[in-house]
């Protein structure tokens, strides 16, 4: 069964990539962050995760850079402190647009890497995904990002392809935070 990665980062999605290119799985990982500012910031996080797929030899799809849109859906939260209403409609933002994505394309399954850091709160994301899902009627597929040894081989790729591996989540209201 083929499937759509959402992958906001190299450095949160490399392992998965490794473990998921290993086991021969079919998937195409999709940059869809128009949350990221600057745009500079947004290039390099898009050009470093295109370099980890090249090397596992995965398709690397990037979407539209729509940071107004983004913005006009997070309007009136943005004082919404780290984990909070904020994050929970940029998580569905992308997902929603990832699986509409998918959708066309007669790709039935998504899956993302956006709850794999230690910062985010997995549950909020997966709530988003479903709620993303249950309105497209493309599928969420839950991955391992973090247990089993995929933390330790995250820092163990990150150090080996000497990833860039940014300091602050994305968006401009992440800026103060060690968020990643
Ligand atoms: S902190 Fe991260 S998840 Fe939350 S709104 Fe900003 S970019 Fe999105």
């Amino acid at each position: 069964m083929k499937f759509l990665l959402l992958s906001c980062c190299a450095p949160c999605s490399c392992a998965v990539i490794k473990t998921l290119a290993e086991k021969a799985e079919d998937f195409e990982v999709v940059f869809y962050n128009p949350n990221v500012v600057p745009l500079s910031e947004y290039k390099k996080r898009c050009n470093e995760n295109r370099r980890i797929c090249e090397v596992y030899d995965i398709p690397f799809i990037e979407l539209e850079y729509d940071h107004e849109k983004w913005n006009k859906q997070i309007a009136g939260l943005e004082q919404e402190p780290e984990r909070g209403r904020r994050c929970e409609v940029c998580f569905y933002m992308r997902l929603k647009n990832v699986m509409e994505y998918a959708k066309m394309r007669g790709i039935t399954h998504v899956a993302s890497v956006l709850g794999v850091s230690r910062y985010k709160d997995l549950a909020q994301v997966n709530r988003a995904a479903y709620k993303a899902a249950d309105e497209t009627g493309v599928k969420y597929l839950e991955i391992e990002g973090r247990k089993g040894g995929m933390q330790e081989l995250r820092c163990h790729l990150i150090k080996d392809f000497d990833l860039y591996n940014q300091r602050y989540c994305g968006c401009q209201f992440s800026m103060s935070e060690k968020t990643q």
